[in-house]
């Protein structure tokens, strides 16, 4: 590869030489103007999605109605062992397709605890995703235990040391983000995994920042459980249902606290009593969204096809390649990097640090280059290696530039959106 210029005929050559380019046509791109670096917060519409939910809707439900079951009744085993084997390093059988990330979360950590009787510490961090936090204290308040959380720098991701400071035999689970979906930090989760487990505690990752964007492995990190999200850069559509993992030798020994009839053992005997099915089945709680795991099984078919190791080399190429242009360009107008600069510590999106984020990120829209903006200062930009181009990363931060350097911000009300 020749050696980076800030010049837009460098990111020509660069996307010249991108064998994952044709993955571009693989997604339905209405606008074509539109440069898209919000992949992860929304991932977009395969084409071949767009199509299967169409049969799904107008076959199996519009003709087969509930005779379809017969086949539905297998999604969500048949959806995580896709994502096990393409996305996550899990064999078949530990991974599920279910409920939402926030539900699947309350569903194991509180079962994690369980599992440790005589421990009452359950340790997270003060940056971890709002939903995951709010889920813990909730189980803190209503089981009596204690939650204890460690801190982390807002632009590099968890602490190791920290970590080690709060363990202790009290603790019964560490619940984390692989990830860190503000910085884009990302954990060393085999190391975590065994400081914690020397501790005698389980752990339990958050993936929603992860799967899909970096390699994950968790049976060989001897992970214990983890939740993720699918809507993301799995490309499942706004609410696709969520994954969860348990390993395999712990599924007998965990007990989830939400008993339906989905987890139920012979489900359709109608029996009196909850009986749990033996295996991963046993996480499930109700009926499960169909459409919503079809379009999983589809986007990680496609993130599989192009193969995760192309992925995150593309990944790391188009964030670095954007911290570059910023470091050229940015600095000067009052920009930071707020995410760490050593590619094999960060996740798949870069974090920009202004005092005037919020504004900027909507004249940024504008300017028709969607990223997001994220408390207190942040303006989130992810380069998503199959619809991204080297050239629109060129361009988007051409405007940047543009917008930061002639304040054409400024008529952007301060107040953020509800939804930012
Ligand atoms: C997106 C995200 C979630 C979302 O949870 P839902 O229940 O799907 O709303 C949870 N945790 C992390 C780390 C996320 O990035």
């Amino acid at each position: 590869m020749t050696t980076f210029s800030a010049d837009r005929s460098y990111a020509q050559e660069l996307d010249a030489a991108d064998q994952l380019a044709p993955f571009r046509d693989r997604f339905v791109r209405q606008d074509r103007e539109l440069i898209y670096l919000d992949g992860n917060s929304l991932g977009p519409l395969p084409v071949r999605t767009q199509a299967r939910i169409a049969e799904v809707v107008d076959q199996d439900w519009g003709v087969g109605l509930v005779r379809s079951w017969d086949r539905w009744i297998q999604l969500p085993r048949q959806a995580g062992d896709m994502l096990g084997e393409h996305l996550l390093g899990a064999v078949p059988g530990q991974v599920i397709v279910c409920d939402s990330v926030t539900v699947n979360l309350y569903k194991l950590a509180w079962a994690a605890v369980d599992a440790r009787p005589g421990r009452d510490v359950v340790i997270t961090d003060d940056d971890n995703f709002p939903t995951d936090r709010y889920v813990l204290q909730g189980m803190a308040a209503q089981r009596g235990c204690e939650l204890r959380v460690i801190h982390t720098d807002m632009d590099n991701g968890i602490s190791e040391e920290a970590l080690a400071e709060a363990l202790d035999d009290r603790v019964a689970l560490v619940a984390l983000s692989h990830v860190a979906y503000r910085s884009g930090g990302l954990a060393d989760m085999t190391k975590l995994t065994d400081l914690i487990h020397r501790a005698g505690a389980l752990v339990l990752w958050d993936l929603c920042h992860s799967v899909g964007a970096v390699p994950v492995e968790l049976d060989a990190s001897g992970a214990d459980l983890a939740v993720g999200c699918t809507y993301k850069y799995v490309n499942a559509g706004p609410g696709a249902p969520g994954f969860l993992y348990v390993r395999e030798d712990l599924q007998a020994l965990l007990c989830q606290p939400i008993w339906g009839w989905f987890g139920q053992h012979d489900q359709f005997a109608m029996g009196p009593r909850y009986d749990p099915a033996p295996g991963i089945d046993s996480f499930l709680t109700g009926t499960p969204n169909i459409i919503g795991s079809v379009a999983v099984e589809e986007g990680a078919r496609l993130l599989g096809e192009a193969g995760l190791a192309a992925l995150r080399a593309k990944s790391i190429e188009l964030t670095s390649y954007l911290i570059a242009l910023a470091d050229e360009w940015l600095m000067s107008l009052g920009f930071m990097i707020a995410s760490p600069r050593d590619a094999a510590r960060r996740g798949g999106h870069v974090t920009l640090r202004h005092d005037d984020a919020w504004p900027i990120s909507q004249a940024l829209i504008r300017a028709n280059v969607v990223g997001d903006y994220r408390t207190p200062d942040r303006l989130r930009l992810a380069p998503v290696p199959l619809t991204t181009s080297f050239t629109e990363v060129f361009d988007a931060m051409d405007r940047l530039r543009e917008v930061a350097a002639t304040k054409s911000y400024a008529d952007v009300p301060l107040e953020p959106h509800r939804v930012t």
